[in-house]
């Protein structure tokens, strides 16, 4: 069953991403609700596999046909270069070959807890988010805790990695993972590690053994993205728990440590740090080989924003992706009214003040909040959240 057709993504053949759950999914974009246990991986998406040889194109992935309708490269287009597409196309069937991509996060142990993070993620969050759930339902955090055993499980899963060729390893913060080294040396005994490109994603807070240098230097190539949120202030206020200018020393030396390698400086904007996205990419570019950049899609999303805020912020700002990133914005007055919960119930447990932090964007809440407020006709619910918030923001 060749493929003659342009709906094929060989992520499906030869890739595999790992849930926080242990489960199997094709990439990290696909649904989480579509992941399934390892040993169910082969047949659950025989029939993705089949669909794209035939052409069709599946809506579960939908991220990428719409990154490739807007005329820029998407994953699926990224991987089939990766994957040797063109010379691989006359021998594709339904069934999967040998792994040569796994993604994956060895644990959620982590330093930090970002506010646009959850504690799936991040071990540091977890008493956070039940406090969140205790004290602030109406943010709807559901506080997930994250099995310690699961590298173990991993490890225990029938894989041939003799064929691999790339391993991306997502957070938790994975230079302080006692599992880190261990999957290094796991793989070192598996298959040769000199033909297999890592891409690492790091919070920037470790210092940076020199055993575990030596070790990342045996691998063919480095991907290294290292996290910033925004300028200095922004920065330390999102991501809870960093110190810029030691993120940004190790860095430095992560540059100096490491060989064969590209460094890229991601960010991830939300309602809280947007207004300065000129500012902060201008400043990590002499840093970094390359720079890019995200946006939070879920508690502190600007997807939902009013129209003033897009306004407001473009009237500054001049980034072109930004400006069609816009174009899926769609003001919803519930979710709106969930993120400025989010935003105070946030500083109420870290004892912080968005004020200081971006102090333009508090007013602009305030004065928006309070024009909501005194035009909003209350219905008598005891509940009700322009209501609540008269007291705080008047
Ligand atoms: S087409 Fe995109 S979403 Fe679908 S499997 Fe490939 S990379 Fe993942």
């Amino acid at each position: 069953m060749a493929s003659s057709s342009d709906t094929v993504c060989m992520i499906p053949w030869e890739g595999m991403a790992v849930t926080m759950r242990n489960e199997i999914r094709p990439c990290c974009r696909f649904p989480g609700k579509a992941a399934v246990a390892p040993e169910l991986y082969e047949e659950a998406f025989k029939q993705l596999r089949i669909d794209m040889l035939n052409g069709k194109k599946d809506e579960r992935c939908i991220k990428c046909w719409q990154e490739e309708d807007a005329g820029i490269p998407s994953m699926r287009t990224r991987a089939n270069i990766f994957h040797g597409y063109e010379f691989k196309k006359d021998i594709l069937t339904e069934k999967p070959r040998k792994l040569t991509h796994i993604e994956l996060s060895l644990d959620n142990i982590c330093n930090f807890q970002c506010r646009m993070c959850g504690s799936q993620f991040s071990s540091k969050a977890l008493k956070r988010d039940m406090w969140l759930k205790d004290n602030h339902p109406d943010v709807h955090i559901e506080p997930a805790r994250v099995q310690k055993s699961r590298y173990e499980t991993l490890k225990d899963m029938d894989i041939d990695w003799s064929e691999l060729r790339s391993v991306k390893l997502l957070g938790g913060e994975p230079f302080m993972s006692p599992n880190f080294m261990d999957f290094l040396y796991f793989l070192d005994m598996r298959t040769d590690v000199s033909k297999v490109d890592l891409e690492i994603v790091t919070n920037c807070s470790y210092k940076m053994p020199e055993e575990m240098a030596e070790m990342i230097n045996q691998f063919k190539f480095l991907r290294l993205s290292g996290s910033f949120d925004g300028t200095k202030k922004i920065n330390e206020y999102q991501r809870v728990g960093s110190n810029w200018e030691e993120g940004l020393t190790n860095w430095l030396e992560y540059r100096d440590l490491l060989t064969k390698k590209r460094m890229v400086i991601h960010q991830t904007f939300s309602v809280l740090n947007l207004n300065t996205i000129d500012e902060s990419l201008a400043l990590y570019e002499p840093h970094c080989d390359s720079l890019s950049w995200s946006y939070d899609e879920y508690q502190l999303s600007f997807l939902c924003a009013p129209d003033w805020f897009e306004e407001w912020v473009l009237s500054t700002n001049k980034n072109e992706k930004l400006r069609n990133v816009f174009k899926k914005r769609v003001y919803d007055d519930e979710k709106w009214k969930r993120v400025m919960r989010t935003i105070y119930a946030l500083d109420e447990f870290h004892g912080t003040d968005i004020e200081e932090a971006n102090p333009e964007l508090a007013r602009l809440l305030r004065i928006n909040n309070k024009r909501r407020i005194y035009n909003h006709i209350c219905n008598g619910d005891p509940d009700c959240f322009y209501c609540n918030m008269y007291q705080e923001v008047i």
